[in-house]
């Protein structure tokens, strides 16, 4: 598939060959799932007032036996070959804090009272309060640069991480790993165990070691794709899922779903950022699950990487489902896709349609025209955010996909490091932007329409 086409498609997945058996070893690991995200959702969505909260004061639930050495953990790592390089215990710190939330809300919504978050490897900071225990780890084993190349191996990459954290077997771990290297068309990769079986005493996703990974480009910030990789790592989604789609599921948008079926099943925004909007396919506490098969099957609600135990200072979040689609604000259930002719006259390939939030918006042909051209990659999976304005740095983005421009290294003193630093510098480097100030693209404000005009002008040559 293009490269195009696969970021279009938000998550992409390696299909799932290997099938459950009675006897697991340290082999039947499956090849990881991958994810993509979108980078022009990164800069969009920070505003989410639940998001700001929960990093304005990130702490973990402190666990009794955390200390114990056979505890089952999910440990939280930065892995890089360079000895120089910072350990992001701030971000890490942070993005702990917003998982739990996606597993605690996701909790309380399908069943009020009920609590998950994860049991992270962590330190005590205070009383009742803790953080996990991030830490930086070096490796100097070629297996693990290796990865960052198109066909590079997994079980190499995979070997020289769980060498260099110094996992025991003994122990049911997992690893979420930052890696500091972007891996092209990627933010993650998640090793999923296949085990059907519902018992948590006996399932193999309880008993045994996996790794999370997720790429430089895409740690933390409320995508999260480390929650998405988790819940893969704790094993989901089962083909045996009623709505299984390789690894993922189908039905609606959510935190594993890929919609293909889009089926307005929960009718709330509020889902994309949940676990299982239906409830039936990878993680309920309120109810088991039950598979295509009409037997029980393995749920992740049950998984001993997560806690129950709710603490006093959990915000009560069970209330909060209700006035998060008014917060989020973006599609009404009214405004749910529905088949529309003119949908399958935009379609570009086997699988895009066009983007779930654009369907019968005002400028739904314009943006399905502007996707087709490879010109948006839209701001998440299969969505476009319509409504939500267009802050300079994506600009620079759009104008330098629809003009093709070279690329270019300048840089201005506040877009080192950002999402979207090549860009601006191709845009910059071609005339089309001369910043904001001395030195400076303010890449994060929105462009106004004065601002746009210039821009276009520009690009167009219309100034001669
Ligand atoms: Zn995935």
């Amino acid at each position: 598939m293009p490269a195009g086409l696969r970021r279009l498609l938000g998550f992409v997945t390696i299909v799932l060959a290997v099938p459950v058996a009675a006897a697991w070893s340290a082999s039947d690991d499956v090849p990881p799932h991958e994810s993509l995200f979108e980078d022009d959702a990164l800069a969009l969505l920070a505003e989410d007032p639940a998001y700001a909260a929960v990093v304005a004061d990130p702490r973990v639930v402190c666990l009794p036996d955390a200390g114990d050495p056979n505890a089952p953990l999910v440990e939280f790592v930065f892995v890089t070959s360079n000895p120089k390089a910072r350990l992001p215990e701030k971000e890490m710190v942070a993005t702990a804090a917003w998982v739990d939330h996606i597993f605690a809300e996701s909790a309380a919504t399908h069943s009020p009272g009920s609590f998950r978050a994860v049991r992270w490897a962590q330190k005590q900071v205070g009383p009742d309060r803790c953080v996990p225990a991030v830490r930086k780890v070096v490796v100097d084993d070629p297996g693990f640069a290796q990865w960052a190349k198109p066909n590079g191996s997994w079980s190499r990459f995979r070997r020289s991480i769980l060498e260099a954290v110094g996992s025991q077997p003994s122990a049911p771990r997992r690893y979420l790993v930052w890696v500091d290297f972007h891996k092209p068309g990627y933010c993650g990769h998640g090793e999923m165990p296949a085990d059907t079986r519902p018992d948590p005493e006996v399932n193999h996703a309880n008993r045994s070691t996996q790794i999370a990974v997720v790429y430089s480009g895409c740690h933390g910030r409320i995508n999260a794709t480390e929650a998405h990789e988790l819940v893969h790592t704790f094993g989901a989604v089962l083909p045996v899922a009623p709505h299984a789609d390789d690894a993922h599921c189908g039905d609606h948008y959510d935190r594993m779903c890929v919609g293909a079926a889009k089926r307005a099943v929960c009718g709330e925004d509020v889902w994309r950022r949940l676990l299982d909007c239906g409830g039936d396919d990878y993680f309920n506490p309120g109810r088991p699950l039950v598979g295509k098969n009409g037997k029980r099957y393995w749920n992740t609600a049950d998984s001993v990487f997560l806690t129950s135990e709710r603490p006093s200072w959990w915000p009560a979040v069970d209330n909060e489902a209700q006035s998060k689609p008014k917060k989020t604000g973006q599609v009404p259930p009214a405004k749910q896709p529905k088949a529309q002719p003119e949908q399958k006259k935009r379609t570009t390939g086997a699988s895009i349609e066009t983007f779930s939030d654009s369907v019968g918006h005002v400028f739904a042909g314009e943006i399905a025209q502007l996707t087709a051209a490879g010109i948006t990659r839209g701001c998440g999976p299969d969505r476009f955010c319509p409504d939500q304005p267009v802050t300079r740095g994506q600009m620079a983005a759009f104008l330098v996909r629809a003009l093709d421009l070279p690329p270019a290294d300048t840089t201005f003193a506040d877009t080192k490091g950002h999402t979207f630093a090549a860009d601006i510098a191709a845009l910059a480097r071609s005339g089309i932007t001369r910043g904001c100030g001395p030195d400076r693209f303010c890449p994060d404000q929105p462009v106004t329409r004065g601002q746009m005009a210039a821009f276009l002008v520009r690009a167009l040559r219309l100034d001669g």
